[in-house]
């Protein structure tokens, strides 16, 4: 075999990396491309998985850690160094995670520039290894992107606007993909309900890899949100007719008013359906702005309480619970 006799691994094999490789590093972790020269009472302080491995009798004895039965320690040693080898990870990918924990200012949760591939990466990797500190971040910065409040979630939600790297848009399904696997069920909700803004088409083509289980759970709440928003736009001309209270002015104008074209809204996308885009597309009659407004407020009221619904269309805890969630993790 033709070996590297530096490094002793073959020509083809892992490389150190250019950063991560500290000479008084105490251990080596390898990947399938990169091999990282670290230390060991770092990883520890960050992650409870390897201060649980180091923690180990014998370091080396080739069974997995205890409860983390898919991180398991060869007895290899590289350059008279202890070297774990870190199965199933890309060596890009846990050089984010490195790179996060070892140099300042790699990544600041504040940054919404940040590649996606390197908030994605963190998530997984912080979640599988517990970089506790780092994961907190990660999953902050996503949930002030997806945020739970529909106002605030409104403001942000500019489809062609710059995130992580590309536009929002891009966004949503690698990192609905990415929360499923590292199971943060406070950023579920949002990222379902993102994702489900899509044609069926285009689901289909983004979810490739998405398991059955969690694609059916999109495509019935994606179904049961459609449901709720038709049938309150179906009752829209009941509604006038009867007059419902909050819209009874001294004139009684609704009675003469009407509305045509609600077809164009029948399975809208939940931005468009806005008291103010149907009353000036749709209501027709001499209306006055008290009625106006009035009419504008129930349709928003209604649009507010299916918000509001959203996480028990896709199987999830009210909004105060999951926000009660988000803080706990933020505070841990
Ligand atoms: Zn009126």
């Amino acid at each position: 075999m033709d070996v590297d006799r530096h490094h002793g691994e073959p020509s083809n094999g892992p490389k150190p990396h250019d950063f991560l490789w500290f000479p008084d590093g105490n251990v080596v972790l390898a990947t399938d491309t990169f091999l990282f020269k670290v230390h060991k009472s770092l990883l520890a302080v960050h992650s409870s998985v390897f201060r649980d491995m180091f923690e180990l009798p014998n370091v080396g004895h080739g069974d997995p850690v205890p409860e983390h039965d898919n991180i398991g320690i060869s007895q290899e040693l590289y350059e008279g160094v202890p070297m774990i080898r870190l199965t199933g990870d890309k060596g890009e990918e846990v050089a984010h995670l490195l790179r996060a924990v070892f140099e300042p200012n790699y990544y600041r949760r504040d940054d919404n520039s940040t590649p996606l591939e390197v908030i994605v990466s963190l998530l997984l990797l912080s979640t599988k290894y517990d970089f506790n500190v780092v994961r907190k971040d990660i999953v902050l910065q996503i949930s002030r992107q997806y945020p739970m409040d529909l106002h605030e979630y409104e403001a942000l939600d500019n489809d062609f606007e710059s995130l992580f790297g590309r536009n929002r848009l891009g966004c949503h399904f690698p990192l609905l993909s990415a929360a499923l696997t590292a199971e943060v069920h406070v950023l579920l909700p949002c990222l379902y309900f993102a994702c489900s803004d899509f044609s069926i088409e285009e689901i289909f083509l983004r979810t490739n890899s998405m398991s059955r289980e969690d694609l059916r759970t999109l495509m019935v709440g994606r179904e049961l949100l459609d449901n709720e928003v038709n049938a309150f736009i179906i009752s829209l001309p009941e509604r006038l007719r009867l007059s419902e209270p909050r819209i009874r002015c001294q004139n009684a104008c609704l009675e003469n008013a009407f509305f045509v074209n609600l077809n164009t809204f029948a399975h809208t996308n939940f931005e468009n359906f806005t008291g103010r885009t149907i009353v000036k597309s749709c209501l027709f009659g001499s209306v006055c702005n008290w009625c106006h407004s009035a009419l504008t407020r129930i349709i928003d009221d209604k649009r507010e309480e299916i918000w509001n619904a959203i996480p028990s269309l896709f199987k999830f805890r009210e909004w105060d619970v999951l926000e009660g969630e988000l803080r706990d993790i933020v505070k841990s």
